[in-house]
């Protein structure tokens, strides 16, 4: 299986599998990206994943259904281009002869879902939308700071080898205020020079993996002492996962 991610929009990348005949779009914002890599590799459309409503995600799924030759599956729980096949936790979607396991993570939106393949016939794989990020995570449009800590949770526990494929390249913005928040992180700034001659050379910081976020992201590290001490100094009313995480938030949406 091959994994690709198709640059779309500014900072979009919609995820692309593929066996060499038959591909799977994740979050097809856009249906350009997609007509065009499978143009260009001879591959049939299998079937459309969508992880939440927001346009940049779904604004493709209309204008590719003419050459779709399988399922659509999207949130049960949010306005998705339809018809879609309904996923809340507990459900499985297949494709490919790949049957991903649907998570709930509300807080970006509140029907958010993920897709997550133990990977049988390779690495275990996930694909989370706007809501865990390389070394951040989405803003809480329709959610609160507890949802996105328990969701973040969630998606922390998969397997260190889960492959992370997530909705933008945000990576290195992310990383700058991690090294505000965790200082003294030498995984962080390690990382932050690996990603900065990737973006250098023109390719994505994606896929990261859950073992690399568990070190470096700050909003999946709200229990470390150092992340806790830097939320108290940003507001945090107290050393409680949501509550760190509520100040992590707020303090990033004005960090520049
Ligand atoms: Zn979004
Ligand atoms: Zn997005």
């Amino acid at each position: 299986m091959n994994l690709t991610a198709l640059p779309a929009f500014a900072d979009n990348y919609i995820w692309m599998i593929d066996d060499g005949a038959r591909a799977i779009v994740v979050d097809p914002g856009e249906p350009g990206p997609v007509a065009e890599a499978l143009d260009a590799r001879h591959l049939e459309l299998a079937a459309i994943l969508m992880t939440h409503h927001h346009a940049d995600h779904v604004g493709g799924v209309d204008a590719l259904r003419p050459r779709l030759r399988g399922p659509v599956y999207g949130p049960a729980h949010e306005k998705v281009p339809l018809p879609r096949i309904a996923c809340q936790q507990g459900d499985h979607a297949a494709a490919l002869g790949i049957d991903f396991e649907v998570i709930d993570i509300p807080a970006h939106t509140a029907g958010h879902i993920a897709y997550f393949d133990r990977g049988r016939a390779g690495a275990p794989i996930v694909f989370c939308g706007d809501t865990m990020f390389s070394a951040g995570c989405g803003k809480l449009f329709e959610g609160t700071a507890a949802q996105m800590y328990d969701s973040l949770a969630r998606l922390a526990q998969l397997p260190d080898s889960t492959r992370v494929c997530c909705g933008h390249e945000y990576t290195l913005s992310n990383l700058r205020f991690a090294q505000a928040v965790e200082p003294d992180n030498e995984d962080i700034a390690r990382h932050a020079e690996h990603c900065q001659s990737l973006r250098a050379a023109g390719k994505p910081t994606l896929p990261s993996t859950v073992g690399l976020e568990r070190r470096i992201n700050p909003f999946i590290r709200c229990g470390e002492p150092a992340v806790i001490a830097a939320a108290r100094a940003h507001g945090a009313a107290s050393n409680g996962g949501s509550d760190v995480l509520a100040a992590l938030r707020n303090w990033k949406n004005e960090f520049r």
